[in-house]
């Protein structure tokens, strides 16, 4: 259940050493962009891992008040949270070990364990990719609107979770000038950001040609004339990502919130840690 965060020690990762869980097995959300249903079979088809909470207990027995981030190849609040309770039963384990927690999510069922993350040091990352609902309909089909995701930021921020926002991935022609978002953001009262680029993979770029195929027919001499290989996915080139996280730097900076990006090569842009863990305050 439990493992270590990147455990491939990736070069572009500037992520704080920290153990990683997924409660369940895949993410129902079915985004067309996402990453990790190229290496996790029937992604789309959410279900918890096995015997998830007996494993817990006994793995968390080792721990002594670990950073761990839950989750990153799945979202822990899947719509299957709201009948399972799985998530609230992890962090109730958890929390009992004094272990200080990251959720990273783009549900708003997370405003249901509240009470369990003020008991523990914690802190929320909500990713929203846009702040219009048309548009993340197509991209996120089945994920939560933006519209209550930003509800969620602001129920958390005003109960005093630090909260954090992943604007992420950036994909041109899609979602590349969310100067409106970082202005809600601000006005609402988030302290980091967190970008990054949308980087291809066989399987997502399938997703894509499907249902923006126009955006893709733009978007393909960027990823596969001009862009770069790294690892397993296409990335664009660095000029052009360069500019697309300087200018969400920009807004951040305007708006006074701190920044980090993702796994781009671009460290020299951040302004705190990346992940937006530095919110964390310990109890
Ligand atoms: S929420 Fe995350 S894990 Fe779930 S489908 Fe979307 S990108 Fe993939």
């Amino acid at each position: 259940m439990i493992g270590k965060f990147d455990p491939w020690r990736s070069k572009l990762c500037t992520c704080p050493p920290k153990l990683t869980l997924n409660p369940y097995t895949g993410c129902d959300h079915a985004c067309v962009y996402c990453y990790a249903s190229s290496y996790i079979p029937k992604f789309f088809k959410c279900r918890p891992k096995k015997d998830p909470i007996p494993r817990l207990k006994r793995e968390a027995a080792k721990l002594k008040g670990e950073l761990i981030s839950i989750s990153n190849s799945s979202d822990p609040y899947p719509s299957l949270e709201a009948k399972t309770g799985l998530m609230r039963k992890c962090l109730e384990i958890l929390s009992r070990r004094h272990c200080k927690i990251q959720v990273v999510t783009k549900s708003n069922i997370v405003v249901r364990d509240i009470d369990l993350l003020k008991k523990t040091p914690s802190m929320v990352t909500l990713t929203i990719t846009t702040d219009n609902d048309n548009i993340s309909k197509i991209i996120e089909p089945k994920a939560p609107s933006p519209s209550k995701r930003l509800k969620t930021v602001e129920t958390l921020i005003k109960k005093g979770i630090p909260t954090s926002v992943r604007i992420d991935p950036i994909i041109p022609f899609v979602n590349d000038n969310p100067e409106n978002l970082v202005e809600t953001l601000a006005s609402i009262g988030v302290k980091h950001i967190t970008s990054s680029t949308y980087k291809v993979k066989p399987d997502s770029w399938k997703r894509f040609n499907v249902t923006l195929p126009k955006t893709a027919e733009k978007l393909k001499p960027f990823y596969f004339e001009k862009g770069e290989r790294i690892g397993r996915s296409i990335y664009l080139q660095k000029e052009l990502r360069l500019k697309l996280m300087e200018k969400v730097a920009m807004l951040a900076k305007k708006y006074s919130i701190q920044f980090g990006t993702c796994r781009e090569g671009l460290s020299h842009l951040n302004t705190a840690t990346c992940d937006g863990s530095w919110l964390i305050k310990q109890k």
